[in-house]
């Protein structure tokens, strides 16, 4: 059976969330894209009173039991949800206090006890930011090459390396409780086979942020350079096994955090891509101009053209995204349509984007409207989780039947 009617529990829960959106982040958008760096601690404590006891994320063994006595929704909630906050502001929605793409990382990979261990405080109401660490200077796409050693000694792991471009760093790794989730590997000689994951709580000696990026577009989220040096931590915060498996099993875990985090990224972009869809919109019927659907073909303006094109571009990544969250939700396997909804999502918000400042011309260039604000912070949707051209590869690779040797 198809149906593409969402529920009761997510229309109630997208009306009531469009209303954080409207009210609590438009008013300040401009604001925190100005002061970059700045927190908003008003508007950060309320949104963690209203998410205090909720759950956080997939959790794929979790689903996969769920799923065997009746299909749920809390995956596609969460992308209707996002989509929401990103209609209110995505850099804001990046700054909630969230385990984030770290508890993604602890869900995908971590053991029952973990899972308690590292997330449980959030639920608990207690504030909890969550970072993962995977770029370094010289490897980012090819997350195989990273350089950052874990070795162990005695009871502990020691961790070396750099890591940058890390979305909410600094409040996941020094200004509140928090934690970092840290790709690095155990034994450079197996490859990826030995590439683990490994949490280090905030506070913990030898993790420094050293530096704050000044970014063009989601301003209001923080993105850190994290420098680990003999960072000592427990030996039971690697995620899964120690062993060096064959197979790249390991890693191969690793990654299937992003099957569920590309679902949530795509969603982001497409709450951008409807505000700025929206907006236009408003704006040209307000100067006399009406879309007219349904007009034969050979009487469109150019512009009516062009609009139905990117809002139909937009309806299909949404479509691809929910897909893809549906099948999570179902416990069942999602790469290949996690990198679909991510790419074409990507793609469409920076098009979307892009016409609609072209729709209103000078105006759309101006600082007056947040037009500007929402193409430039489009444009990280092709570059985070995953750029356009790698998802775009995973595609290609699923399809066909190739490995990443065979086509890279
Ligand atoms: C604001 C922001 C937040 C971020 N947050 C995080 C985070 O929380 N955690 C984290 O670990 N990282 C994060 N990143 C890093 C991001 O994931 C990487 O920048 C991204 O994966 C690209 O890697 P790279 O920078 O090394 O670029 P490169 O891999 O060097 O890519 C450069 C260009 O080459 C293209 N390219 C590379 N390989 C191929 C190929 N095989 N075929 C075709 N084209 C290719 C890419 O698509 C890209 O266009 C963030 C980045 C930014 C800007």
């Amino acid at each position: 059976m198809i149906d593409f009617e969402l529920s009761e529990n997510i229309v109630k829960s997208r009306e009531m969330i469009h209303m954080v959106g409207e009210q609590l982040m438009r008013p300040i958008s401009r604001e925190y894209d100005e002061r970059e760096h700045e927190k908003p601690t008003e508007f950060l404590e309320t949104m963690w009173k209203l998410s205090a006891g909720s759950s956080f994320g997939s959790d794929r063994e979790a689903d996969k039991k769920a799923a065997a006595s009746g299909p749920r929704e809390s995956n596609l909630a969460s992308c209707v949800s996002i989509e929401e906050l990103s209609w209110g502001d995505a850099g804001l929605y990046l700054s909630i206090p969230n385990p984030g793409l770290g508890g993604a990382a602890v869900l995908a990979a971590g053991t029952a006890e973990q899972k308690q261990r590292f997330l449980a405080p959030f639920k608990d109401g207690a504030p909890k930011w969550g970072a993962m660490a995977i770029t370094e200077p010289h490897c980012g796409s090819d997350s195989a090459a990273l350089q950052t050693t874990a070795v162990r000694d005695g009871d502990d792991w020691v961790l070396n390396g750099t890591k940058i471009y890390c979305t909410s760093g600094l409040m996941a790794a020094e200004k509140s409780d928090g934690f970092v989730v840290v790709w690095a590997t155990v034994d450079k000689s197996a490859g990826r086979a030995g590439i683990k994951s490994f949490v280090v709580a905030a506070h913990t000696p030898g993790m420094k942020v050293i530096k704050v990026e000044n970014k063009m577009g989601i301003r209001a989220s923080d993105t850190a350079m994290i420098v680990f040096e003999d960072c000592r931590i427990p030996l039971d915060n690697i995620l899964g096994s120690a062993e060096v498996q064959t197979g790249n099993e390991g890693f191969k875990g690793a990654m299937a955090t992003f099957d569920a985090t590309r679902p949530l990224v795509a969603a982001s972009a497409l709450g951008i891509g409807r505000a700025a869809l929206d907006f236009a919109r408003e704006a040209l019927e307000r100067a006399g101009v009406k879309i007219r659907y349904g007009a034969a073909q050979s009487t469109l303006t150019a512009l009516e053209r062009d609009f139905m094109e990117i809002e139909s571009d937009l309806q299909a990544a949404r479509l691809l995204t929910w897909r893809a969250a549906w099948m999570m939700d179902r416990g069942k396997r999602n790469n290949l349509e996690a990198s679909m909804a991510k790419a074409k999502a990507g793609l469409a918000v920076t098009r979307v984007t892009q016409k609609a400042v072209e729709f209103l011309g000078p105006l759309g260039y101006s600082r007056k409207l947040l037009l500007e604000k929402w193409m430039r912070d489009a444009k990280i949707n092709d570059i985070f989780e995953g750029t356009q051209q790698i998802n775009m590869l995973i595609v290609a690779r699923r399809i066909l039947g190739y490995s990443s040797k065979e086509l890279s």
